[in-house]
């Protein structure tokens, strides 16, 4: 873990974001964003692991949230491809860890596969929930890997989701990624990682890690005509906006 980070902050990226998949992963998160700079945690039940979500697991999951470091709730959603909870689950866990965003005022980070209607349907349910409540230049939350086609990116950006890009779109067959990556609004695209999955081209094979995202960045960069440094600019400004980064350490802790 120390040599990932290392080897991160060597590459250039100086704040990072870990993903919590279950009530173990989401503790551990909030671990490591505590105990080291410039790192963040998100918590949340993916929908692989919904089937073991405790009835106590939700108002764990809100004291979990009361660390500053917290950032976000996910990875949340639906995953109908491998179907490793049933369907009614899934969707259950989802709305009730929407829910809780709400009411914690943390914005979302979102696994969708197989799932383009059902997830689009309740994040639209979502977005008319938080209406009124939700600061309009803040994003609801981010679409993780996205894996639709450009119309549907679209439709999430108009319903005030991010698009998030893996290694993906760097693969020989990933030309609807690319599209995407060509296709939307600058202030609308996330860089990920995905670590340790969807490791770039280049390394394909081994375990990915933070510092190969440059290679995605740069690779995005390359498709839609724009310098590198003002994709990383834009898109560490555009995580800010989701996560509000620059409020965590501030006395108050109030959160958007
Ligand atoms: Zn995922």
């Amino acid at each position: 873990m120390p040599q990932v980070i290392e080897r991160a902050r060597a590459s250039g990226a100086t704040t990072m974001v870990v993903v919590g998949y279950d009530m173990d992963s989401s503790r551990r998160a909030v671990e490591i964003a505590q105990s080291n700079e410039g790192i963040f945690a998100t918590i949340g039940v993916h929908p692989h692991d919904a089937k073991s979500l405790t009835p106590g697991d939700i108002s764990t999951l809100a004291t979990l949230a009361e660390s500053p470091m917290v950032v976000a709730i996910g990875e949340i959603g639906l995953d109908f491809y491998r179907n490793l909870s049933p369907p009614d689950v899934q969707h259950r866990v989802f709305r009730e860890q929407l829910a809780l965003a709400r009411t914690l005022h943390l914005p979302t980070v979102i696994h969708s596969r197989d799932a383009d209607e059902p997830t689009f349907e309740v994040l639209a349910e979502h977005a008319d929930a938080v209406s009124g409540d939700w600061p309009a230049e803040r994003p609801l939350g981010v679409m993780h890997c996205f894996a639709g086609d450009l119309a549907l990116a679209q439709q999430y950006v108009d319903l005030g989701f991010l698009i998030s890009i893996a290694g993906t779109v760097t693969y020989p067959n990933a030309e609807t990624t690319r599209s995407i990556a060509r296709g939307i609004l600058l202030s609308s695209l996330l860089v990920e990682t995905d670590a340790p999955y969807l490791t770039p081209q280049s390394h394909r094979g081994q375990r990915n890690e933070p510092a190969y995202l440059v290679e995605t960045a740069k690779f995005i960069a390359e498709l839609r005509g724009e310098p590198p440094e003002l994709i990383a600019k834009e898109t560490a400004s555009t995580a800010n906006r989701l996560f509000t980064l620059d409020r965590v350490g501030e006395p108050t802790g109030e959160r958007a």
